[in-house]
């Protein structure tokens, strides 16, 4: 009997495609969110059947609200929602900030910060006892950028994963007594296809070397984190940001 359904943006590629995976392996249907990847996204619907689960793929952009209303009505039709994972995100190529544009600014702030905020709206409006709903929980996608700044490479996307750090902390409050818990991942060097956005495809790999686990993260080392953020198992934890990043420091 299916645990429920979660939502998971950005499910076609990487470590979105690996949560979506690992969701139906651990017993709940799946919301296959895509932005234009159609195959690859009904390779992981595949996947997700496979293993057992329901699932669906749903092609929106998370920045746009239409689109967002798009993906919960499409889960409305399903078990009942009782988990989103905020995956989708971007970096766009290597540069320093002096060379930056606003529009550059303004799609990686509303791929990775607006999109984040309008999924955990429609997410709670349907997850929370204030809303009739059940309860659940959020997973927020943050990243060691955050803390490290990305100096001369993306320091837009840093600090858009640095306001999903304190969005997490945030919503976790807000909603801590109305069933739903929200917490964050947040990986270091993890191998999946988001170096070659950034126009570094050996990125992880070169990197890897000088960690303290002498390698790039996968994405299924991610999702379990992010698996274990989502289940009963973590119904204690809430506000909270899990590193996965093979044991580099990161400042708290
Ligand atoms: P990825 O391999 O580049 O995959 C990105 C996924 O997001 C794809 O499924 C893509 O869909 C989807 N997507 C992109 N823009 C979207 C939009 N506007 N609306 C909906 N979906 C969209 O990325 P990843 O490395 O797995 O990263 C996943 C998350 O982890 C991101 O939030 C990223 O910032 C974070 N993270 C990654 C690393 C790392 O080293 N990989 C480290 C720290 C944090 P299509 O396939 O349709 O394009």
């Amino acid at each position: 009997m299916s645990l429920g359904t979660v939502i998971v943006t950005g499910a076609s590629r990487g470590i979105g495609a690996a949560t979506a995976i690992g969701a139906a392996r651990r017993g709940y249907d799946v919301l296959v969110n895509f932005a234009g990847n159609r195959g690859a996204a009904q390779t992981v619907v595949g996947a997700v059947e496979e293993a057992g689960a329901k699932a669906v793929a749903v092609q929106a952009d998370v920045s746009r609200p239409e689109d967002v209303k798009r993906i919960f009505e499409a889960a409305d039709a399903m078990a009942p929602l009782v988990g989103l994972v905020n995956n989708a995100g971007i970096v766009a190529p290597a540069m320093r900030v002096d060379e930056m544009d606003v529009e550059r600014i303004e799609r990686i702030l509303a791929v990775n910060v607006t999109g984040t905020m309008l999924c955990a709206i429609e997410a709670v409006k349907r997850m929370s006892t204030r809303h009739g709903g059940k309860g659940g929980a959020i997973v927020n996608l943050s990243s060691a950028a955050a803390k490290l700044g990305a100096p001369s490479t993306y320091v837009d996307y840093a600090a858009a994963k640095g306001a999903i750090d304190s969005f997490t902390v945030g919503l976790a409050l807000e909603v801590a007594g109305e069933g739903i818990r929200v917490n964050a991942v947040r990986p270091g060097i993890i191998a999946t296809d988001i170096h070659a956005a950034g126009g570094d495809p050996d990125r992880a790999h070169r990197i890897a070397s000088s960690l303290p686990i002498p390698r790039a993260g996968t994405a299924e080392e991610v999702a379990n984190a992010i698996l274990w953020l989502l289940s009963e198992e973590a119904s204690y934890s809430t506000g909270t940001i899990l590193a996965v990043t093979g044991g580099r420091a990161i400042a708290p």
